[in-house]
């Protein structure tokens, strides 16, 4: 079976050897150096919940390629059922991590060549569909994760990706040779990157005549030669290096860059080379795909700060409190509205010729800008209940001193009867959850920045039927 349990997959990752840096430092054993671990753990729910009696039913399906049980995200949807269950799994998750598990990022680029490859085959004759469920086949047989390697380092914002004066700021095609094509560039904000197995690039935006040497889609493993992970800063970081003060059971995100200083990929697994004209929807179908994505998980969150919440007004003795009420029905309702979105989104999702279903963008995209704003506001309302420790609680390591630690507790109780480290646990949690900045920028940057979704709204809407609907209300008739 075609399943990995969470113990296959950190044994999988232990084969690898990718190069990593962090804080100026090699790292040589990545999956057990603490702050990856923290990643890598959110990622292993996708392949623990598997084992699960509660969400097995949810995680896994049937793959039409290989007629074997697969994890779901090795799965491009195959019907509108698989669209609507996208939604589903990632809300769970969301919940189950209280963070970002990083694995939906390699489903949607996943998701995108199984339609475009197609795409650009029709056109030109090329083979480019064969090898990617070829490639498919393969991650579905050993329940592999990639990563979505789409952001470009992008130099001047101001200059498309030929018209840069360093060559190099979008990635690239330097050399081909029978082996096949030789890439340099960047990436930036590579989620969970160290955590998987593969790496797949797709382009980052719409390119024309000029861009060719950068319209490119690829796999390569993670670990392969003169591919170079740096793992970037967090906010609460080095609390996992320290072992202390977490506020989070075991899981967190991390966003390395990453390097491709001249990397070979053999031409069976190049989807896309030099087509420019595809770029732009190539990165579309992705972002529509992980917008969408977002609304299923980010509910989840919503689900895990409303707990949170919840148990902050019992252990601080205001469950009564009408406007604290309030507000946690101000968080169930953005919760269920960015999920109502993300949900409708795949209920309006069409066959594309390939047969892979595809999304609708633009609810999928009203989604992402939902959340962008309501997961700041659901934030606001949950440090609002839960008072202003989640700045500045001493360190567990202060509430164990035994000079200091009894004292503090003294000072830190809240509801009558209510054990202290109960409340000092749960606070720590909201920090986390408020915090965590590689989690929380992402509701805002994640997928595209709010611009980008705001602009394909109005790209994708039927405008004329908007017009029209105006026109004939108004007796126009052209
Ligand atoms: C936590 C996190 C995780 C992420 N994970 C991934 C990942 O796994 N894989 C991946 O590929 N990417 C990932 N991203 C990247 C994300 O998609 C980008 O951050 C996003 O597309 C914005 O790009 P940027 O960061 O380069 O900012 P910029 O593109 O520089 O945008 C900054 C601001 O400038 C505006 N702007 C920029 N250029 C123009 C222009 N020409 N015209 C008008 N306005 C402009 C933007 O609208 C925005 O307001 C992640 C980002 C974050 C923060």
């Amino acid at each position: 079976m075609a399943i990995k349990t969470f113990e296959e997959y950190l044994k999988s990752l232990r084969k690898l050897k990718p190069t990593v840096y962090m804080f100026g430092e090699k790292i040589e054993n990545p999956v057990d150096h603490p702050r990856i671990r923290a990643g890598i753990n959110a990622t292993g729910a996708t392949y623990e919940l598997t084992q699960h009696e509660r969400y097995k039913n949810l995680m896994m399906t049937m793959s039409p390629l290989t007629g074997e049980l697969i994890n779901r995200f090795t799965l491009p949807p195959q019907s509108i059922e698989d669209l609507v269950m996208r939604v589903k799994v990632n809300r769970a998750l969301g919940g189950y991590v209280g963070t970002c598990h990083q694995r939906c990022t390699g489903l949607d680029c996943l998701c995108s060549l199984s339609i475009v490859t197609y795409d650009i085959d029709k056109k030109y004759g090329t083979q480019y569909y064969n090898r990617f469920n070829e490639f498919l086949k393969y991650m579905q047989k050993n329940d592999l994760t990639a990563n979505a390697s789409v952001t470009d380092v992008k130099g001047d914002r101001n200059l498309g990706p030929h018209e840069q004066p360093d060559k190099d700021m979008y990635l690239r095609v330097v050399d081909q040779t029978k082996e096949g094509i030789i890439v340099r560039g960047a990436k930036a904000h590579q989620t969970g990157s160290v955590s998987c197995h593969e790496v797949i690039v797709l382009p980052t935006r719409a390119m024309g005549k000029g861009d060719e040497d950068y319209a490119l889609a690829f796999a390569v493993p993670s670990d392969t030669k003169n591919l170079i992970h740096v793992v970037g800063r967090n906010s609460m970081d080095t609390r996992e290096i320290e072992g202390v003060d977490c506020g989070n059971i075991r899981y967190s995100k991390y966003c390395p860059t990453l390097i491709f200083d001249e990397v070979l990929v053999p031409w069976d697994r190049v989807f896309m080379f030099r087509e420019v004209e595809f770029a732009g929807e190539m990165v579309n179908r992705f972002s529509a795909f992980h917008r969408q994505s977002h609304g299923g998980c980010k509910s989840g969150k919503i689900d895990a700060m409303t707990g949170a919440a919840l148990m902050m007004m019992e252990y601080n003795g205001t469950s009564k409190v009408s406007h604290h009420k309030e507000k946690v029905i101000n968080m169930i309702h953005m919760a269920e509205t960015l999920y109502g979105c993300s949900l409708a989104a795949s209920y309006e999702g069409k066959k594309e010729p390939s047969g892979t279903y595809f999304i609708d963008p633009v609810l999928a995209n009203a989604s992402k800008i939902h959340e962008g704003k309501e997961m700041a506001e659901a934030t606001r309302q949950m440090i609002d209940i839960a008072g202003g420790f989640v700045a500045d609680l001493p360190s567990d390591r202060d509430f164990e001193n035994p000079e200091i630690g009894e004292l503090l507790k003294k000072y830190l109780k809240g509801a009558t009867g209510i054990p202290v480290e109960k409340r000092i646990k749960m606070l720590r949690l909201v920090e986390k959850m408020a915090m965590e900045s590689a989690d929380t920028i992402s509701d805002i940057h994640g997928g595209g920045s709010p611009a980008a979704h705001r602009l394909t709204i109005f790209r994708e809407s039927d405008i004329d039927y908007k017009k029209n609907c105006a026109k004939r209300l108004a007796c126009i008739e052209d």
